[in-house]
């Protein structure tokens, strides 16, 4: 009757990662996040394609996303933060650092605190959310916010770990690809398959290189008998893998995929031309045109970063580079609560009215009007 008590991905996919048997895991319970079918977003486009006389009149528009913002801190960064800090502790280290856009600062707070050693985050001054500070500083890092962008803290932090007793826990740390390849796996046990397309967003390129090295082990091993499509989406101020060289002075509303030069290029750039896939680019008007689709068309809230994953399926789709029938997954990196002003800004604000059985008896028939 009982289904034995979740307690996080390393103790569901041990055998696969580089952990040792007796290694006690720093686990606050992340991974097993949901995949979720859309609904009201995948008919609208199937009424589009039937309207386009597209190719696929028969065929059903199948999109899932899988909701890494029900991780512990919210994002999918606790996955690969369980297994670097449960690293660094099994090493003897005392001290954590990273450079961070925000999750990556916000996860390695909590892990710390979990595992009671100090953890040193490096963020840009002034454009990080809201939420992610919050997270960081309530969870007691010691939080150093640099005049400069997540690349030069980046830079910094490479630095400063060769002569400071820190472990770095950005994603260069392989522990952290390694958690973090188990998003594929969670993805292939619940369909029974890989998908055929993969869309995410590519910040520092440590997500798409970790989807990819999860989906070619259980490629390699015959658990699955094929790999998808990658599809990795930039914003267009900060679109390097678009340019092909790093970009100075990255500038997007996604704050968590404001980076101009990713750490991970060469494993990313890989994992897109051995898969057959693209990268693409989105405005942060598209991207926040995304963020309300979802929140509205199917109560789903996600941070602007995780929605270019949509705004990127539903474009390939529309033109007919992800054909019609497909089966398609996108990442959905990070919750919305993250960043609360960028929601609460491009939202109607709240109807004030006197506190009286007619106004709101009024307010009630005034917006249903229409909506039958
Ligand atoms: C970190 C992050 C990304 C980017 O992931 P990379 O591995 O850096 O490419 C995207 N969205 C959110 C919400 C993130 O926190």
């Amino acid at each position: 009757m009982n289904t034995p008590r979740y307690t996080g991905l390393i103790d569901r996919y041990r055998d696969r990662l580089p952990v040792r048997e007796d290694t006690r895991a720093v686990s606050l319970g992340e991974g097993n996040t949901p995949l979720i079918r859309l609904q009201n977003i995948s008919r609208d486009l199937e009424g589009h394609l039937h309207g386009k006389s597209a190719n696929d009149l028969t065929k059903r528009i199948e999109i899932y996303v899988k909701y890494e913002g029900l991780n512990p801190t919210g994002s999918f960064k606790d996955r690969g933060m369980t297994m670097a800090v449960t690293q660094a502790v099994a090493e003897g280290s005392r001290a954590i650092i990273c450079a961070s856009t925000g999750n990556t600062s916000a996860s390695a707070a909590a892990y710390a605190a979990r595992a009671g050693i100090t953890a040193f985050v490096l963020i840009p001054e002034g454009k990080i959310a809201l939420g992610k500070l919050a997270q960081a500083m309530m969870h007691g890092a010691i939080v150093l916010q640099i005049r400069g962008n997540f690349d030069a803290g980046m830079q910094l932090v490479k630095e400063v770990a060769e002569s400071a007793p820190v472990t770095i826990v950005n994603s260069i740390n392989p522990y952290r690809i390694q958690g973090q390849k188990t998003a594929a796996f969670e993805i292939m046990d619940a369909l029974g398959h890989p998908p055929d397309y993969h869309c995410l967003p590519v910040g520092n390129a440590g997500n798409i290189s970790a989807y990819w090295l999860g989906y070619t082990e259980y490629y390699r091993d015959g658990v699955v008998g094929k790999r998808p499509v990658m599809c990795g989406y930039q914003a267009t101020g900060a679109a390097p893998f678009l340019r092909g060289h790093p970009v100075e002075n990255p500038e997007t509303v996604a704050t968590a995929i404001r980076i101009g030069n990713p750490q991970s290029w060469e494993t990313a750039a890989g994992a897109q031309q051995e898969s057959g896939g693209w990268f693409d680019e989105f405005t942060d008007e598209e991207i926040l045109a995304a963020q309300r689709l979802l929140a509205q068309k199917e109560g789903i809230f996600c941070e602007p970063a995780s929605a270019i994953s949509l705004a990127g399926a539903m474009r390939d789709i529309k033109s007919g580079k992800i054909p019609g029938g497909s089966r398609i997954v996108c990442t959905l990196t990070g919750h919305g609560l993250k960043d609360p002003d960028t929601a609460i800004a491009q939202s109607t604000s709240p109807t004030v009215i006197n506190a009286e059985l007619e106004s709101v008896r009024k307010a009630i028939l005034e917006n249903l009007e229409g909506t039958t």
